[in-house]
């Protein structure tokens, strides 16, 4: 899971003192599923990113249903942010 504070703008790294400090600081704090962000092409939504273990050094990779180039990072990144954003428009 990877956590999300709203206020800062910002993807924590979920820990047990996390939630507490955001409520502290008056920011919003929610985790969102991270599975599968990596692989999930970020502009037609289909998983055709490279999968399994033998996938995870394939850090590049070109989406076979739209052609988008992606890498892998940063296409996990923006899968994030928009889980984030979809919780908080909940
Ligand atoms: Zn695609």
């Amino acid at each position: 899971m990877s956590s999300l504070a709203s206020k800062a703008g910002c993807i924590c790294t979920p820990g047990p003192s996390r939630p507490k400090a955001c409520v502290h600081s008056g920011v919003c704090f929610d985790e969102v599923d991270e599975r599968c962000s990596a692989q999930t092409c970020i502009c037609c939504n289909r998983r055709t990113g490279p999968k399994c273990r033998e996938g995870l050094g394939i850090r590049e990779w070109a989406c076979g249903e739209c052609g988008a180039y992606h890498h892998r990072n940063i296409n996990a990144a923006v899968n994030l942010l928009a889980a984030g954003c979809r919780r908080l428009a909940e």
